[in-house]
C-alpha cells in the first residue's frame, strides 16, 4: 500500500503525524488507590476454564473449526487453519523460550569442557555499553524494537514473586506479518499472530542465555509473569491506544511483546509520547470496525472497567474482552481487526512510519 492508497481509502483524514518526543514519566495515568496487581485468574482464557458465571465458560474456540471450515469462506479453509495452528508450535513446544534459569539442551556434557567460565560475572564499567550489546543481541535474534526500564513491580501478576535483585526489564516487540494481518478476522491473520508468539520464544531464549553467559540471571517471559503493555510504555516503546494495545510509532499495534527481568546492570530508556491519546479520541476506527462492539466509542478515557478481566486503576478505554472472546469463539479463530484497521498500522504497512531508533 502506498501513501496515495491511504489517502483514498477509508482512512482518509485519519493519518496521524508522528513526532516522537522522550518524556520523564510514562504517558499512562493511574489512580494508586484503585491500582492492584493483576490476578492471572482473571485473564479471559483462564476464565474460560473456571468461571461458570460467564457465558464463555468452557467455550473453546477450537471446537468451532470444523463447522467454520464447512462453511467454505475465504481464509477459513482446512489449509488456513492447519497453518494457523502450526504457527504456534515453537511457542507451545519449546519450554526453553520461557525459562527462568539456564536452558537445558539435548547435547550431553562433553569431556572437553573445563572451568565453566559463564559462572563469573562480566564486569560492567558502563551500563550504557551493556545496553548497546544487549540491544544488538536482541536485534540479532529477531526483536523489532527493544527498550529497557526499571522493573515496576505494580505490573507483576498478583501471585508472582521475583527477588529484589531483578531490578531491570528488557522489553522487546516482535513485528507481525503485515499481509497476514490484513486478512483478519480470518485464519491467515491468526497465523501471523502465532508466528509472532513463536518468534518470541526464540528471541527470549537467545537473549536469556546471552545474559546467563555473562554471569547474570534472566527471567524470560511472554504474556506470563507480568503485564507487558505498561512495561513497554515504561521502556519507551510506545503508548496505549483505544484498542487496549500498545501503539508503537514504527509498527503501530502490529507487534507482540515479551520481556526479560534481569540483575544485569543496565541504563534505562525514557518513555515516549507521539500523540496517541489525542489521536484516538477522534479516530475511533477500531471501535467502529470491531465486530462485537467490544471497544469503547466514548470520547474520553475513563477509570470505569467493563468486565472482571479488566485491571482497574488506569485511565484508559477499557476493552470488553468478554465480548471480544465470544466473537473469537463464533469466528473459530482469533481476531486482529483492531490491529489491521489502526492508522498507525496502515502507515507502517505502507512504510511511512519512522524507522526504529538505532540500537
Ligand atoms: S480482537 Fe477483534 S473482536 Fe476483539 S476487540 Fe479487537 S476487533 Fe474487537
Ligand atoms: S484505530 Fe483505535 S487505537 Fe488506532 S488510532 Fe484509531 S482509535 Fe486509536
Amino acid at each position: 500500500m502506498t501513501s496515495h492508497d491511504i489517502k483514498t481509502s477509508k482512512h482518509k483524514g485519519k493519518i496521524p503525524k508522528i513526532s516522537i518526543k522522550t518524556v520523564q514519566k510514562p504517558s499512562y495515568i493511574v489512580e494508586h488507590s484503585k491500582l492492584q496487581r493483576f490476578d492471572q485468574k482473571a485473564i479471559i482464557f483462564e476464565r474460560v476454564m473456571w468461571d461458570s458465571s460467564w457465558e464463555g465458560y468452557k467455550k473453546r474456540y477450537d471446537e468451532k473449526v470444523l463447522d467454520v471450515v464447512t462453511q467454505g469462506k475465504d481464509g477459513y479453509s482446512r489449509v488456513d487453519f492447519a497453518l494457523a495452528y502450526a504457527s504456534w508450535i515453537i511457542h507451545d513446544a519449546f519450554a526453553g523460550g520461557f525459562s527462568w534459569t539456564k536452558i537445558k539442551t539435548y547435547r550431553t556434557p562433553v569431556d572437553n569442557i573445563g572451568i565453566d567460565w559463564t559462572k563469573t560475572k562480566h564486569e560492567v564499567d558502563d551500563p550504557q555499553k551493556t545496553n548497546a550489546f544487549i540491544k544488538r543481541a536482541a536485534k540479532l535474534f529477531g526483536a523489532s524494537l527493544i527498550g529497557i526500564c526499571r522493573l515496576n513491580r505494580n505490573w507483576l501478576y498478583a501471585d508472582v514473586k521475583i527477588p529484589e535483585r531483578f531490578e531491570n526489564a528488557i522489553v522487546m516487540a516482535v513485528e507481525m506479518d503485515a499481509g497476514g494481518i490484513t486478512t483478519s478476522p480470518a485464519a491467515p491473520a491468526a497465523a501471523s499472530t502465532g508466528v509472532g508468539y513463536s518468534k518470541m520464544a526464540f528471541i527470549l531464549a537467545g537473549v536469556g542465555e546471552f545474559i546467563r553467559n555473562l554471569g547474570y540471571e534472566a527471567i524470560q517471559c511472554g504474556n506470563d509473569t507480568a503485564l507487558s503493555i505498561p512495561l513497554a510504555i515504561d521502556a519507551g516503546l510506545g503508548e496505549l491506544g483505544r484498542n487496549g494495545l500498545l501503539i508503537t510509532p514504527h509498527y503501530g499495534p502490529r507487534i507482540r511483546l515479551c520481556k526479560i527481568f534481569t540483575d544485569l546492570p543496565l541504563k534505562y530508556d525514557k518513555p515516549i509520547e507521539f500523540g496517541v491519546k489525542e489521536f484516538c479520541k477522534k479516530c475511533k476506527l477500531c471501535a467502529k470496525h470491531c465486530e462485537t462492539e467490544a471497544i469503547s466509542m466514548d470520547n474520553e478515557p475513563t477509570f470505569e472497567v467493563t468486565c472482571r478481566s479488566n485491571n482497574p486503576g488506569a485511565l484508559k478505554w477499557y476493552v470488553d474482552v468478554e465480548r471480544c472472546y465470544l466473537f473469537w469463539w463464533e469466528n473459530g479463530t482469533d481476531c486482529s481487526t483492531c490491529i489491521k484497521i489502526c492508522p498507525y498500522n496502515i502507515m507502517s504497512a505502507a512504510r511511512i512510519n519512522p524507522s526504529p531508533r538505532e540500537f
